[in-house]
């Protein structure tokens, strides 16, 4: 068996209050291969950005992980992600700004990257950094511009430019085009697949939107409330969910079934619940319309992709009719 790009196992986060312990992620467990595009879906508050924060060792004190581990290439770097950041694993955030110094031309930034990480001379840096703004469709002339004289897609792509400077086997990409014109959104993620495909590199791809998730991305895990509830190739998933999370997520999304602009879109009633009232169970029982008793008592086990009883039920209940 190969060793996976990076295999997340088990992993729980929990933010220590005076009174209680928030438990933010609950055993999370997943592969990622190298040149994958996974997507992590899920209203606010499922856990997906916290995911991303964890594998790159940025949680927000008091957040710690308590269990599990993160491997990239068979290391681990829980507890030591500072020595693969930016380097080996890049990252992509909403706002373009946060990753632009306003006060240093592009040009600058990318060679500053690309001789930081790459240990490159000058002039190699000069040319690296005018081949990547080219790549990402800005024209390398402007490369003496400051991000401020930029468009907001332009921006990201300028960031994009930055991310993959150093050459890294893995971006997280946190909501990269929500910011953004719907116009330009699927532009930029486009190009954000195109180049980490033709450079091997995987992707993890953060965002609410299941239409995002359908353009973009090979496979999808469906976060509820801190805990996977179901992981699958995203063709498969998005013609046959199987977790009834997924399958509101999928019918409250405009435009995968091509709805007129007139229908109205049913939605998932209530809402994500907060980390001070997880209940216990399964965490969307009181949302779901099709909970069976244990649900409200009995936390579903993850298991072939999908963590819900109703699921194992009916496969068991198929196994049954078979035999
Ligand atoms: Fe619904 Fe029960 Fe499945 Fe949770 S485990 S999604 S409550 S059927």
């Amino acid at each position: 068996m190969t060793t996976p790009l990076l295999h997340v196992d088990g992993l729980s986060v929990e933010f220590p209050q005076r009174r209680q312990r928030l438990q933010a992620l609950d055993g999370i467990s997943f592969t990622l291969e190298a040149g994958e595009v996974l997507g992590f879906v899920g209203e606010s508050g499922a856990g997906k950005s916290l995911t991303g924060a964890a594998i790159m060792g940025l949680l927000e004190p008091p957040g710690r992980i308590t269990a599990g581990s993160i491997t990239l290439e068979g290391r681990r770097i829980d507890g030591n992600a500072a020595g693969v950041r930016g380097r080996e694993i890049g990252m992509i955030f909403q706002d373009p700004l946060t990753s632009l110094n306003p006060l240093r031309t592009v040009g600058d930034q990318l060679v500053e990257t690309i001789q930081l990480h790459l240990n490159l001379p000058a002039e190699a840096a000069g040319a690296r950094a005018a081949q990547l703004l080219e790549e990402v469709g800005i024209d390398p002339a402007r490369r003496g511009a400051f991000p401020h004289e930029f468009s907001g897609g332009m921006r990201q792509r300028i960031v994009i430019a930055l991310a993959l400077a150093p050459e890294p086997k893995l971006i997280i990409a946190d909501e990269p085009t929500t910011a953004l014109d719907v116009s330009i959104q699927a532009q930029v993620l486009a190009l954000l697949r195109r180049l980490c495909k033709e450079r091997g590199a995987a992707v993890i791809l953060i965002t609410h939107d299941m239409g995002v998730i359908a353009e973009t991305t090979d496979r999808v895990a469906v976060l509820y409330a801190g805990r996977l509830v179901e992981d699958g190739l995203t063709a498969a998933v998005i013609a046959a969910p199987r977790h009834p999370y997924t399958r509101g997520l999928m019918a409250s999304t405009p435009n995968l079934d091509a709805v007129s602009v007139d229908t109205v879109l049913p939605q998932i009633p209530g809402s994500m619940p907060g980390l001070s009232a997880l209940p216990d169970g399964c965490r969307f029982h009181p949302r779901c319309d099709v909970a069976l008793p244990d649900c409200s008592r009995v936390a579903p086990v993850f298991a072939h992709g999908v963590a819900c009883h109703k699921f194992a039920a009916e496969q068991k209940g198929e196994a049954a009719d078979a035999g």
